[in-house]
């Protein structure tokens, strides 16, 4: 008697966190592309943030199905609503919390698995544990950090070595040992977990465990971008990894850029007109990701550098309309009309890099943003602020040549806004030289724009049938087919 084939089942558990949950999405539509059957898990509101790309995938045939577990806000003394680390109001409080809620999923994972049967777990690196639940149901657990390989290899150094608890001043550089190319970095650049005992620092820890003892590590990134920190990860670190990236390139027509993760703020057509208004490469986009939030004192840097600088830009501002009138300087929005846009809350951004106009991304290095960009062919202002993000500067700055620093050097949770004010870490002339070093046309800025045109190329060839992240994707589909299913 002759049976269907198996149709290999995998299931995606995203962090509700936008730099995590968008790519973890395209990754799923892509297995899905690939006849895989998928299933993603996630809470109530954040469902919605996805669900029309998803009709939309599944109206072409795409087997792609969403299961909804509730987040427990009130176990874990979170305000009712709050799902997102993008609706984080006051980190300090609100991110433990969220950060502890994270551990309250095991018992509705397991649930899932047990009634479903899925053939493979692909759980964001926040949840540890999701290497022993899958092993308990006999199935592979794929970790996704939604990071570079290259910042892989820079927080392995950093644990290995410890490099950084030789040196007695913040701002003293010390070199990354053991890496292809001489990194360096400074202490005031690394992340608080990593310089003082925390409870985010244990997780970590548990991640750093589960990362060792999973079936093997999903790299959103693409062999030719950073061969050497592929080699290494996989060669000296040892680990089992897939680069299957850029994923933000399934997103191929207009409706699937303007819809990705939000409800842009600003009608796609009225944001494409305005940049076909504009010259080749003449438009910096400014926009620092989904989480961080600055200080006042930052934002009016941030305006006035703009201002003074001159060049057209579209900037987005994430702070609250009501905010605006402590920091916007008196008669911004008139003086800036034609010349400046500002996109409130949440922007078409792979719509904007991919617009010809724009020539220049001043970027807080995340690395969708960073890794964006590149397949944009979009040279970068960085300006690094939590996170692993000063990694990604050193990645974009010194291995690729295809940005200029703005001169941010200190670390700080979250970009330090949203509670407390300080002086702004970086000055509207910091901003205006930097802008002029990219946008001014000189030779360096030349090369550098080349660089990311030749970049934006391989990101493309490599997602293309017979490209390194499309090749890589099938011998991971092909060896999960071939996985032994034990009986549970
Ligand atoms: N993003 C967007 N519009 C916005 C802000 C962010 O589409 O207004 C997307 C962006 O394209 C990227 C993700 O949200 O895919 C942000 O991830 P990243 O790693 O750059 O930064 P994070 O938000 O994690 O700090």
């Amino acid at each position: 008697m002759g049976s269907e084939p198996h149709q290999l089942h995998t299931f995606f558990f995203p962090l509700m966190a936008q730099g995590h949950l968008l790519p973890a999405i395209d990754m799923a539509r892509l297995f899905a592309s690939r006849g895989v059957k998928v299933t993603i898990i996630t809470t109530p509101l954040n469902a919605p943030l996805f669900s029309k790309t998803i009709d939309r995938d599944n109206q072409l045939g795409l087997d792609i199905s969403v299961q909804l577990i509730p987040f427990p806000s009130e176990e874990a003394g979170l305000p009712q609503g709050c799902e997102n680390i993008s609706s984080i109001t006051n980190f300090s409080e609100m991110a433990p919390r969220f950060f502890n809620a994270l551990d309250l999923f095991q018992n509705p994972l397991q649930e899932l698995l047990q009634n479903h049967s899925p053939d493979c777990l692909v759980a964001d690196m926040f949840f540890p544990w999701a290497t022993d639940i899958a092993a308990k149901f006999g199935i592979p657990r794929l970790i996704f950090h939604g990071t570079s390989f290259f910042s892989l290899c820079v927080l392995d150094s950093l644990k290995r070595y410890t490099p950084h608890e030789n040196i007695k001043s913040e701002t003293e550089n010390f070199i990354v040992p053991g890496l292809p190319d001489q990194i360096e970095l400074m202490r005031s650049q690394l992340p608080n977990h990593l310089k003082t005992p925390s409870d985010l620092g244990k997780l970590l820890e548990r991640v750093r465990e589960s990362e060792g003892n999973c079936y093997g590590v999903l790299v959103n990134s693409f062999y030719e971008l950073e061969p050497a920190y592929a080699d290494h990860y996989r060669k000296v670190i040892g680990r089992k990894a897939w680069n299957i990236g850029p994923v933000s390139l399934s997103n191929r027509d207009i409706a699937y850029k303007a819809q990705r993760g939000n409800i842009a703020s600003i009608d796609e057509h009225a944001c494409l007109s305005w940049l076909d208004s504009k010259k080749p490469n003449s438009v910096l986009y400014v926009s620092f990701g989904s989480v961080a939030r600055f200080t006042d004192s930052q934002m009016l840097e941030i305006a006035m550098g703009l201002e003074d600088s001159g060049y057209p830009f579209i900037w987005v501002v994430r702070s609250k309309e009501e905010d605006e009138q402590r920091w916007m300087p008196e008669g911004f929005e008139e003086r800036i009309k034609g010349k400046g846009l500002i996109i409130r809350d949440w922007a078409p951004q792979v719509l904007i890099l991919d617009h010809p106009a724009v020539g220049g991304f001043v970027t807080h290095c995340g690395w969708n943003s960073t890794l964006e960009s590149v397949s944009a062919g979009v040279p970068m202002i960085t300006w690094p602020l939590f996170a692993e993000q000063f990694y990604n500067e050193k990645l974009v700055t010194q291995v690729l040549r295809i940005g200029v620093c703005v001169g941010a050097h200190e670390w700080s949770k979250f970009g330090g806004g949203g509670g407390g004010e300080k002086a702004a870490a970086v000055k509207r002339e910091d901003i205006e030289k930097a802008v002029e070093q990219l946008m001014g046309g000189g030779e360096e800025a030349e090369r550098m724009r080349n660089r990311a045109m030749e970049l934006k190329e391989m990101a493309r060839s490599a997602v293309e049938g017979g490209g390194s992240s499309y090749t890589d994707l099938t011998a991971l589909i092909e060896e999960l087919g071939l996985h032994p299913q034990p009986a549970v």
